[in-house]
């Protein structure tokens, strides 16, 4: 799996223009298929209907399916609507009141918090770590309440650092941002998860 810009047919031209490297050997991705259709939540419970693309690499030949940053491996709704869920988390709200604030199931946030409180240290240092690469002057976050508020604090304070060197970062929510930059990894520890 390969996280991508959400411009499909951006992602189409670099991809045909062999300028999409394989994650695995750097080698160009070729068109190979789509994968399954899937339907995603958006935000507000606007329903979008997507068929991520397949691609096969040209040198070591795995296949890999291109997944817009808008979204994340394995889950139904888009990033930003699993990030805000995030944040009022990290305020020290329960599942219920987080779901109850987005219109969700209890269940599906209940499942979001109890994989990212288990992903919440990798997270944290994975920002940590691009903040400082990032920022000229970093200014860590103060310890928060919980490791899941630590890992949202290290995310917004990378977005932050992003976004003053390149300006355009502004356009890409920070839980965009966040997925690309981990690889999608923010609820799931599978690289080939989809
Ligand atoms: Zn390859």
């Amino acid at each position: 799996m390969l996280i991508v810009d959400s411009d499909v047919l951006l992602v189409e031209r670099q991809l045909r223009a062999g300028q999409l490297g394989c994650p695995l050997c750097s080698s160009a991705l070729t068109p190979w298929g789509h994968a399954r259709p899937r339907e995603i939540r958006g935000d507000l419970g606007a329903r979008l209907f997507l068929r991520p693309r397949r691609t096969r690499c040209s040198g070591c030949k795995v296949t890999h399916v291109l997944l817009a940053e808008a979204l994340w491996p394995r889950r139904a709704d888009v990033a930003a609507v699993i990030g805000a869920g995030l944040e009022i988390a990290a305020l020290g709200m329960g599942h219920r009141r987080v779901a109850a604030a987005l219109g969700l199931a209890d269940g599906t946030v209940r499942g979001w918090l109890r994989t990212f409180a288990g992903r919440a240290e990798d997270v944290r240092r994975h920002f940590t770590v691009a903040l400082v690469a990032l920022a000229d002057d970093p200014v860590m976050p103060e310890a928060a309440a919980s490791t899941l508020a630590d890992a949202v604090s290290a995310v917004v304070a990378a977005h932050r650092a992003a976004a003053t060197k390149w300006p355009h970062m502004l356009t890409v929510s920070r839980w965009e941002f966040a997925g690309r930059a981990i690889g999608g990894r923010l609820l799931t520890s599978l690289s080939s998860a989809i």
